[in-house]
């Protein structure tokens, strides 16, 4: 655990307590206490960095570090797949619990006595490497939980529990698409960013693709892509896997959605030579290429990042200038020019290169 705050009611809760029981680090410390966190952290005199009383979490500061607490309570999902309304701060730990994706996710650990609090079978299903939800109504609540179950499961190598698997099943025959996009893709992205080739793979073999909308072409897993997907490990790796799909529902940045308009942009056309892979690629964001990798053909992209990515000239614009040509139009033409010649293996040498534009644009 690595923030300490000792109190009988204040429990370590969810992903923090997995995590201690399978033995890996975790990735934040999630407090709970049993009643009004924010009441509790000014009882104890703790230093205030925000509340939230609507949702009744309290953020302080302890040894300079933000930690952050929250309140039992209780959720209510009046729209299914919407986000939830919290309904009654203070409840008791096991109502709290309750309200959670998953067994393994709904357990609490006292920060006094060290007594794990399990009342859903958690420590079983963590023994048994299962992820499996706490009711049947779970995924029509919150349909982004099939995702998060996709992401656990590659995460720790667990599988879902057969009566879960059925559930998932039924919900994505019968998908309610008024739900909460900003959820879902917070998800997915937590999700693709994990990178894994299991992620894409079950994420097509258990259908969860459908998630994103009606009408969905799938695009079957291509194990060798992914393995250069791994290795290039570029910003937005989960565009890369989920912009296969249609993502018009899910609101995307400018960034994020240049990525997408690029490889439409790409996609249809097939490169003939070394030349027009260079100028197929040379502006798309690296996504896009990748996604053109995954969907298009492959060799290509591998040709353009083994020996053209990286293909520079000698000459600048000074030099050009040099030779007597005004700076215009002309410029970009020489240079694809350049580029061209480079690429068919013409030119090696600045020299060549000056003489390259002294006979195509200065003779005659
Ligand atoms: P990670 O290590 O990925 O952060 P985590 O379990 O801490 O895993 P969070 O997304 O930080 O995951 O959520 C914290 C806890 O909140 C979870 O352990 C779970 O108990 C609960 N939780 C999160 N998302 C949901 C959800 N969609 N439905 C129900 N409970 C959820």
């Amino acid at each position: 655990m690595v923030v300490e705050i000792k109190d009988k009611n204040l429990y370590y809760v969810g992903g923090v307590v997995r995590d201690e029981i399978l033995g890996v680090p975790s990735l934040d410390t999630d407090f709970c206490y049993e009643g009004n966190a924010i009441d509790f952290a000014r009882a104890k005199g703790f230093e205030i960095v925000r509340e939230n009383p609507d949702f009744g979490t309290v953020r302080v500061l302890i040894d300079n570090k933000e930690v952050d607490i929250a309140s039992t309570r209780t959720e209510i999902y009046p729209k299914k797949g919407h986000l939830p309304i919290v309904d009654n701060i203070g409840c008791a730990l096991r109502d709290d619990l309750a309200r959670r994706d998953f067994t393994i996710n709904a357990m609490a650990k006292n920060t006094v006595t060290g007594e794990i609090i399990d009342y859903f079978g958690g420590l079983e299903d963590i023994k048994n490497k299962k992820i499996k939800v706490l009711h049947s109504d779970s995924f029509i609540d919150d349909p982004t939980r099939i995702i998060r179950a996709l992401k656990f499961a590659v995460r720790f190598g667990f599988k879902l529990d057969d009566a879960t698997k059925k559930l998932q099943d039924e919900y994505l025959s019968k998908i309610n698409y008024d739900m909460s996009y900003h959820r879902l893709k917070k998800e997915l992205k937590e999700t693709f960013n994990l990178n894994n080739a299991e992620v894409y793979h079950n994420f097509v073999k258990q259908s969860i693709y459908k998630l994103l909308g009606p009408e969905q072409a799938v695009q079957p897993c291509n194990f060798e892509v992914i393995d250069f997907i791994r290795e290039v490990n570029p910003e937005n790796i989960w565009l890369v896997y989920a912009g296969l799909y249609n993502l018009t529902r899910l609101e995307l940045t400018k960034t994020e959605q240049e990525i997408i308009d690029n490889f439409n942009l790409i996609k249809n056309i097939k490169p003939e030579s070394e030349y027009d892979i260079y100028c197929l690629f040379k502006n798309c964001p690296v996504e896009s290429i990748l996604m053109y990798a995954f969907a298009v053909d492959f060799t290509v992209v591998k040709i353009f990042f083994k020996s053209l990515k990286n293909i520079r000239l000698e000459l600048t614009g000074d030099d050009i200038c040099e030779l007597g040509i005004k700076p215009g139009e002309i410029y970009r033409k020489i240079f694809d020019y350049l580029f061209e010649q480079k690429i068919l293996g013409l030119l090696q040498t600045k020299e060549d290169e000056l003489e390259a534009v002294r006979s195509k644009f200065l003779c005659g």
